[in-house]
């Protein structure tokens, strides 16, 4: 009786969690997409690689250096003319003392879910969960001294929970460039998606700032979900900052900032 009874409960916590999280989610969505007040956005630095530097770095973290996000956000929803003058609210958090689970890559739908239920238990247990986080966005910054050349681990901004993990790097020269990052994944989280090809690519035309250019290349400035300046068909560079990267309609719709034409 008492096996009958575990077999049958297993499966309905499980359901009912499952329910909750597609509640909240759905509340989330509804609520990030409304564009009528600021979105807050908490960022919780982590030090990534333990090392002094890195430590150093965080502590020198201050709300100024993430001020460029909130007014780059308003010069674009200044162009795309939404009722709201600042539609990100960006606010440094306090340090968060353990890491997230890292993401498995290309491992399998399962493996993906598991992990996805594995963050949000983590995100819960690190910052615990009030009303006001149905209504703000939470984005981890990994932070971490990194090697010349090699790449960090890709950064990930997801919808649903409205939860972003930014892999950044801990040097002052960064920063703009991590501004890049954060303000890539925080899209994310209000249903943008990537548009640059598996090298990297800008892709042509969403992923372009101003695909109707002539010449179409050089371009000035990148799309922020490609985060690259196509030099060709083929190349591209790093945005340098903020400033030099904007939101193109295509995105623009993904995220309610402009309707669809049908
Ligand atoms: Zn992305």
């Amino acid at each position: 009786m008492k096996i009958l009874s575990a077999q049958f409960l297993r499966p309905a916590a499980l359901f009912c969690l499952f329910m909750g999280i597609l509640a909240i989610s759905t509340h989330q969505r509804i609520y990030s997409r409304s564009w009528h007040e600021p979105l807050q956005v908490s960022v919780f630095p982590i030090n990534g690689d333990g090392t002094l530097a890195t430590h150093n770095y965080i502590e020198r973290l201050k709300q100024d250096d993430f001020t460029e996000i909130d007014q780059w956000f308003q010069r674009e929803a200044k162009r795309y003319k939404l009722p709201v003058h600042t539609p990100f609210k960006l606010t440094l958090g306090k340090e968060v003392k353990s890491a997230p689970p890292v993401f498995p890559g290309n491992a399998g739908v399962i493996r993906t879910v598991l992990w996805g239920l594995h963050l949000r238990y983590w995100v819960f247990t690190n910052t615990p969960d009030s009303d006001s986080n149905l209504r703000r966005v939470r984005m981890f910054v990994v932070y971490q001294q990194g090697e010349d050349d090699v790449p960090l681990a890709h950064s990930i901004g997801l919808q649903k929970g409205l939860i972003g993990v930014v892999n950044a790097f801990s040097l002052d020269r960064q920063t703009e460039q991590n501004n890049i990052i954060i303000a890539h994944e925080l899209l994310h989280t209000v249903g943008a998606t990537d548009k640059y090809d598996t090298m990297g690519n800008p892709l042509f035309p969403v992923g372009y700032a101003n695909p109707d250019r002539s010449p179409l290349h050089p371009q000035r400035n990148a799309e922020v979900m490609a985060a690259r300046v196509p030099l060709s068909a083929y190349s591209s560079r790093m945005a340098s900052s903020l400033r030099s990267t904007l939101i193109n309609p295509v995105t623009a719709r993904e995220i309610a900032w402009l309707e669809d034409p049908d």
